[in-house]
């Protein structure tokens, strides 16, 4: 007997998905239920039937999980953002640290239990960064997507964010409305406001106002500075130019309207300067304990040459030049180079210097020119490293590997290949950067085998 669409049936949550979504077996049919936690016992909809699995909704819990508590979020569950505020932070965690063992598992055929799992202390307001979409359907929406959709979920307030950045959205919304501002049609390619970037330094409090424009200015910007400066953490108000049809939130260009073209913060002791297109990690706590954990795994004596792959605004690199001879940092995005190259200037390093370039392409140079780095750092974007960079980093036989990656199952993916040229996953750590929601961050130690 199939599932079909439409059809209410009742279901135990045996597991879940990578995605957080509940699973129950049905005839041996796999149902994918969003918010539906392991435990819990369920009415389900069906919305969609496959041939091998089928998606439902929750229409009523029958008999809740253990784990289960009541959201404190209204938007939560139609919101793409968090997959877990209606789960114990407990339970999260373990099947945080689940998702990582499976990926190691059933994507890089190793077999490892992870070391730690860092769980958060605090599982509110830790997000230092927000990127609200603004629409228009027939009222003004500013917040952010549903789950794998471009439909905005009106959202005045986000508990992941601190409450300044809700009475930012505020001012702009209010100045968006009476000023008759328009807001971007991603059919029509028309309108100006696309997206309200707003960055702020955990310990510095500067905070960076930045909105995403279909336009080369801004129409009323003074009077939107003249609101926005009320709020005197507020160093910097810029816009990022992005004319292009795309999903891609932030253009390549942006101008300052207001202040300074970056903000400061500090990370792991050292300041950091922060351009608008720099990477910096959302949570600024747990990224401190992922680096620290990252420099344990890196076992520096002070003799080592260090190579910062994908190095950002110089965060790794020159949190850990202290304790090593020097260090190398490679990044794709000029800001954030200069950035680096500023960075450690403002706090007196003078052995890292920075190449703006591929990972790949430069890892073959350096390989190239000689360079036998003792120790290299991974921390690709979540799609992981590039095949060919692997092979360059193991060619160049480093002792030591320290890959930080933002999805396991990228990371598993690169381990596998890793270990297929001489090198072993000695250590795991996983490092809740992102409570919550359904990603995690991670921690590997690679050694020669
Ligand atoms: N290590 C930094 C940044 C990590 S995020 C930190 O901890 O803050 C990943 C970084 O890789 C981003 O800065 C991104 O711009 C950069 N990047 C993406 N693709 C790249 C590539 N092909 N080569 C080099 N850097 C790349």
């Amino acid at each position: 007997m199939s599932l079909v669409k439409n059809q209410e049936i009742e279901l135990q949550i045996e597991s879940f998905s990578s995605e957080g979504s509940g699973v129950g077996h049905y005839d041996k049919m796999a149902v994918f239920v969003s918010g539906a936690v392991v435990g819990d016992k369920a009415l389900v909809h069906i919305i969609k039937a496959k041939k091998t699995y089928a998606i439902g909704k929750v229409v009523k819990i029958l008999k809740p999980s253990k784990d289960r508590t009541d959201s404190d979020c209204e938007a939560s569950a139609s919101c793409g953002g968090c997959a877990f505020r209606h789960i114990k932070y407990g339970a999260e965690l373990e099947m945080k640290r689940q998702k990582v063992e499976n990926a190691f598992l059933r994507l890089g055929g190793i077999d490892k239990e992870i070391d730690e799992m860092i769980g958060a202390e605090s599982i509110t307001g830790y997000r230092n960064k927000a990127e609200y979409p603004v629409g228009f359907d027939g009222r003004l929406k500013i917040g952010f997507y549903a789950s794998h959709t471009h439909r905005i979920i009106d959202c005045p307030r986000c508990a992941l964010q601190p409450e300044v950045f809700s009475e930012i959205v505020k001012i702009i919304r209010k100045w968006i409305v009476e000023y008759g501002i328009s807001v971007y049609n991603p059919e029509t390619g028309k309108g100006i406001v696309r997206h309200i970037y707003i960055r702020q330094g955990a310990v510095s409090k500067e905070i960076m106002v930045c909105l995403v424009v279909n336009s080369d200015f801004l129409p009323k910007k003074d009077k939107l500075l003249e609101r926005l400066l009320v709020i005197s953490d507020i160093k910097s108000v810029v816009i990022n130019i992005n004319k292009d049809k795309t999903n891609v939130i932030l253009g390549r260009v942006c101008k300052t309207l207001w202040g300074n073209d970056y903000i400061y913060d500090e990370l792991c002791g050292v300041k950091i300067r922060l351009s608008p297109l720099s990477f910096y990690q959302v949570n600024h706590a747990q990224a401190q304990r992922l680096y620290e954990r990252a420099r344990e795994y890196a076992s520096l004596t002070g003799e080592e040459t260090l190579l910062d792959m994908y190095c950002g605004a110089g965060t790794i690199g020159l949190s850990m030049a202290d304790g090593c001879k020097d260090v190398i940092g490679v990044e794709i995005i000029r800001q954030a180079v200069a950035d680096a190259r500023v960075n450690a200037e403002i706090n007196g390093i003078k052995n890292a210097e920075f190449y703006c370039a591929d990972a790949a392409e430069a890892a073959k140079m350096l390989e190239e020119k000689g360079i036998k780095p003792d120790v290299i750092v991974l921390d690709p974007p979540r799609k992981g490293c590039e095949a060919s960079l692997v092979e360059t980093v193991c060619n160049m036989s480093p002792d030591r590997v320290v890959y930080v990656s933002c999805d396991p199952a990228t990371l598993a993916r690169d381990c596998k290949l890793f270990e297929e040229s001489g090198y072993k996953v000695e250590k795991l750590t996983a490092v809740d950067l992102f409570p919550r929601t359904v990603h995690v961050e991670c921690v590997a130690r690679l050694v020669k085998s």
